[in-house]
């Protein structure tokens, strides 16, 4: 069974020096397509290195809502450069107001540009939101349903939000954070998302899945992703076989545009 790893961050530090090695055990996991998003500028030029050398990468550039600060003068035309240079999508941008310190007026600015950009683009988006759901629900309600669909990834929201997000065009996106003993309102969220509109990720090297009886320490990596889609198809009382064939059939339609096509023999090509 194929899968799509929906949202992962291959540039990290904690992943290029064992890079080969990552996306072999990944691949033969089955993990077919590893969207990978860039955060900062600074990282621009190693996402595109690693979607122009590796097949299953598909990449997303933009700034993170952590890293707004990091910006130079030049930033807008440089990230739309990147997004005219290859096929890719629009990530990780987003509202992120845990920090109660956190210039909340700056990031809508910063992340409106980049979402406009995108729709203007006909990009699909990966959107990063934390504590931030009415501002985000503000916003969609301004600029109307996304005629070309994105994500919220790894969705910490309540269940009762998943259909305003559906019905604007986002695609819910469940992580590791699912096969946490703990994580409840991640189950509620996903036994409410629509069969058609969720997909899976892993955030490597973040989020560390929970898998009972092995213990998975450091960082994460996109081969758990069968693992997690298993145990979340259990915690939501789905059938796994059927949870992983919709997570599969929900990526490739939000990320067609950016996935490299194969040959009928199965050999990959850009
Ligand atoms: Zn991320």
């Amino acid at each position: 069974m194929p899968f799509i790893d929906s949202h992962c961050h291959l540039h990290d530090s904690r992943i290029i020096p064992d890079l080969s090695v990552i996306i072999d055990r990944a691949v033969n996991a089955g993990v077919k397509t590893m969207v990978t998003c860039a955060t900062m500028e600074e990282n621009f030029e190693l996402t595109r290195n690693l979607a122009m050398d590796h097949p299953s990468v598909a990449p997303c550039f933009g700034i993170h809502p952590w890293f707004i600060d990091s910006v130079s003068a030049e930033w807008e035309k440089k990230l739309e450069n990147y997004l005219m240079a290859i096929p890719s999508g629009v990530g990780e941008i987003g509202l992120d107001f845990v920090d109660k310190e956190a210039d909340q007026a700056r990031q809508i600015k910063v992340f409106e540009y980049q979402f406009a950009l995108a729709r203007e683009m006909g990009r699909p988006v990966n959107i990063h939101i934390r504590k931030a759901w009415d501002t985000l629900i503000h916003i969609l309600k301004r600029v109307g349903k996304l005629e070309t669909p994105g994500l919220i990834h790894s969705y910490s929201g309540s269940a009762d939000m998943v259909p305003v997000f559906e019905k604007y065009g986002l695609y819910i996106s469940f992580s590791g954070s699912v096969t946490h003993p703990g994580a409840k309102k991640g189950i509620q969220a996903l036994k409410r998302v629509s069969p058609d509109r969720f997909v899976i990720e892993t955030d490597s090297p973040d989020i560390l899945p929970f898998f009972s009886g092995i213990k998975l320490t450091g960082r994460n990596e996109p081969a758990n992703l069968a693992g997690i889609a298993e145990i979340a198809a259990r915690r939501s009382d789905a059938d796994p076989d059927e949870f992983i064939c919709r997570a599969h059939t929900n990526s490739l339609r939000l990320f067609e545009s950016i996935i490299k096509k194969e040959r009928n023999d199965g050999s990959p090509f850009r």
